[in-house]
């Protein structure tokens, strides 16, 4: 009877502790979305949630779309002097966000707290430590320097407006330090040259962009530029799409790639426009088309809880695309966006697909993982810390 007892308390304290972990793998926005997706239907039990977290925390992993400036500890930046508009809550205390604007907002608050160009590197330089606490062994990550520049200066965002081809070059020197301290992560990045940019902000990054082939700094030892793709992020703008167009087939005439923000705050007709008009090689979110048909099925990132916080995607979170295109067996990837601002991470991104739908297991993340690895904009350096197979 004794053993009986001990047996059985054991059990439920290993239940509690279950249940413990579960409250620390989200936060509360994120639990009350788990919660009421369990009102409707059967969800994982919380100790099962708990043990798939451990086991992502683990796994090694690879990530293609995620914004370093959102992608740091607190901490980082707390070692700043904030900003007055930080006077009633932080930026990453926001959440969830009314729309994709108040997101906008949000994101462009954090980075007023950025007043000098040494801050850069110690951003990048935290960005690849944090990827090798999470395990994420390879990542390709967006970097804004046209925030710091032009749309600090446009919109008036904060007084300390820096030179782009500067702040470019400060994040690289940060990543190359950051990379040399943490054997066995690499990263590559995606210069965000912004929907809302203009055809002079766009010449001064091309010419920025052009400065950087064949420069050492920008190289890594194997001659591997850092900066592998040009990205199209923030709100979808078709205002001066033949300038885009004529800008995105210059910078891939010089060997960058194209990774274009597309289908996430904009209707499925305006992301097929989007992606007919850009031919990007990946897309990142592009849910919006999959209701009305239309999936950029080659190569794209999904962000469920991105897509969730920021209230773009407005139906059930049980029913985000994303579950339909792993249904279909469409290869796409999976992101965590910004998980400073969304206060989740990469892991407790795939926790939440598990946590709400029995059909995502251990399996759907290796085949996810196999999914990312096969359309990596840089394979060469992903298989460096990838030699064999994924997780291996
Ligand atoms: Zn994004």
């Amino acid at each position: 009877m004794w053993v009986g007892w001990h047996a059985g308390a054991a059990r439920f304290a290993g239940h509690f502790r279950g249940v413990e972990r579960f409250m620390s793998i989200f936060p509360s926005v994120i639990r009350d979305i788990i919660n009421d997706v369990g009102r409707r239907r059967q969800i994982r039990h919380d100790d099962q949630v708990s043990s798939f977290h451990d086991w992502v925390m683990r796994e090694a992993k690879i990530e293609t779309h995620v914004h370093i400036e959102a992608a740091v500890a607190p901490s980082f930046y707390e070692s700043l002097k904030p900003p007055s508009s930080w006077l009633e809550s932080r930026p990453w205390e926001r959440a969830p966000f009314n729309d994709l604007r108040a997101f906008i907002m949000a994101w462009v608050d954090l980075t007023r707290s950025i007043r000098k160009i040494a801050e850069f590197e110690a951003l990048a330089e935290e960005f690849v430590a944090s990827r090798a606490r999470s395990n994420i062994r390879y990542s390709e990550a967006y970097f804004s320097p046209a925030d710091f520049s032009f749309m600090r200066k446009r919109f008036a965002i904060a007084p300390e407006v820096f030179d782009f081809a500067d702040v470019m070059a400060a994040y690289v020197r940060g990543l190359r330090r950051g990379l040399k301290k943490n054997p066995g992560f690499e990263v590559r990045l995606i210069m965000d040259a912004l929907w809302p940019s203009n055809a002079q902000e766009r010449c001064e990054m091309k010419v920025a962009l052009r400065a950087t082939l064949g420069h050492p700094e920008f190289h890594d030892e194997e001659g591997v530029p850092y900066i592998v793709a040009v990205g199209l992020g923030g709100a979808e703008n078709h205002g001066d799409i033949a300038g885009h167009i004529s800008f995105i087939n210059e910078v891939r005439g010089m060997g960058f790639k194209v990774d274009i923000h597309s289908g996430e705050g904009s209707d499925g007709t305006l992301h097929r426009r989007s992606v007919e008009s850009l031919s990007p090689d990946r897309v990142s979110h592009g849910f919006a088309g999959v209701s009305q048909g239309y999936v950029f099925n080659h190569n794209v990132v999904m962000c469920p809880i991105s897509n969730l916080l920021l209230k773009t995607f407005t139906g059930f979170p049980e029913e985000h695309p994303a579950f339909e295109l792993l249904r279909k067996d469409v290869p796409i990837a999976i992101g965590s966006d910004d998980p400073l601002l969304l206060g989740h991470s990469l892991a407790a991104e795939f926790s939440f697909l598990f946590a709400i739908d029995d059909n995502f297991t251990r399996q759907t993340f290796l085949k996810i993982r196999q999914n990312t690895q096969a359309r990596v904009l840089a394979p060469e350096v992903c298989s460096r810390v990838f030699t064999t197979q994924a997780g291996s």
